[in-house]
């Protein structure tokens, strides 16, 4: 397995085409994944805002109030309204803003990026990011002479860096994707004794995320997009099912009856 970033891409703005400007700049071949950081998919779809794009309300400037006063430190109304906006579902308001995004992820502050946005206060996650997955995915298709119906394949994965519970440090994390299964579903298949497994659904997305965002890094290298190249996902059972049901999510029904004070 080999990860290249695609070099020399340039500030994304507004309008761009992601495929074509990665296309430009390097080969994609049939079996490659191709992750791109969130970031820049934002840029491209226009997903710049600025803090005077979300007056505060009422809730708003109650949650941003105690989050001052739990952390000694300014917190902008304005921000904690963008936050509440991108948002179903507010998971815990203190001593951070945990919230579900529209399109069912999981993160702090709804993922909107205070770095690498130029002219901008913020940047919004992009709306719709397995959406955005598939059409960077026929771009690549077409801008590479590959054709599906010829049995070729390139994947896509949108990326953002994350934290995660339970653990220090951020790392990669899919939040779209277009071209692969999310899991491989190890359920069924045996271990070196011969037993078999009845638990592991490996994530496989999440994985690719985290190996691409060692690449990509979180700074100014400038190198958003990496091409995982001779890794395959195999003939082997998949789903994309990523986001647990509420239903069957013990961790979210515990925070929803903890209160932090
Ligand atoms: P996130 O993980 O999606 O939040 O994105 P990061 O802010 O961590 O940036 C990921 C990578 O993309 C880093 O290497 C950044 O330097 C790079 N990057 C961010 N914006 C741009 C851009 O507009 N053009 C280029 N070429 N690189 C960018
Ligand atoms: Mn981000
Ligand atoms: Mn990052
Ligand atoms: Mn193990």
């Amino acid at each position: 397995m080999h990860l290249q970033a695609v070099a020399d891409l340039p500030e994304i703005r507004p309008g761009d085409d992601l495929a074509a400007l990665i296309a430009d700049r390097t080969t994609v071949e049939d079996g490659d994944v191709v992750t791109i950081a969130s970031t820049v998919v934002s840029k491209a779809e226009g997903r710049q805002a600025d803090l005077t794009d979300f007056p505060a309300g009422p809730r708003a400037r109650e949650i941003a109030g105690r989050l001052e006063d739990l952390s000694g430190e300014e917190k902008d109304p304005r921000f904690a309204q963008a936050v509440l906006e991108e948002s179903t579902e507010l998971v815990t308001d203190a001593p951070f803003l945990l919230t579900e995004t529209r399109f069912g992820h999981v993160c702090v502050n709804a993922g909107i990026d205070r770095s690498n946005v130029p002219d901008h206060d913020l940047l919004l996650l992009p709306k719709r990011p397995t959406e955005s997955a598939e059409r960077i995915r026929t771009g690549l298709l077409e801008a590479s002479n590959l054709d599906p119906d010829d049995g070729e394949n390139v994947a896509v994965i949108v990326t953002d860096t994350c934290g995660r519970p339970f653990r220090f440090g951020q790392r990669g994390v899919a939040l779209g994707w277009a071209g692969m299964p999310a899991s491989r579903d190890w359920r069924g298949e045996t271990d070196r004794d011969g037993r078999e497994m009845g638990v592991t659904v490996q994530s496989v997305v999440d994985e690719l995320s985290s190996a691409a965002n060692l690449v990509t890094g979180e700074g100014d290298d400038g190198t958003p997009a990496v091409v995982v190249r001779d890794w395959a996902f195999g003939d082997h059972e998949g789903s994309d099912n990523l986001f647990r049901d509420l239903d069957g999510d013990f961790v979210r029904h515990a925070l929803r009856d903890w209160r932090y004070d």
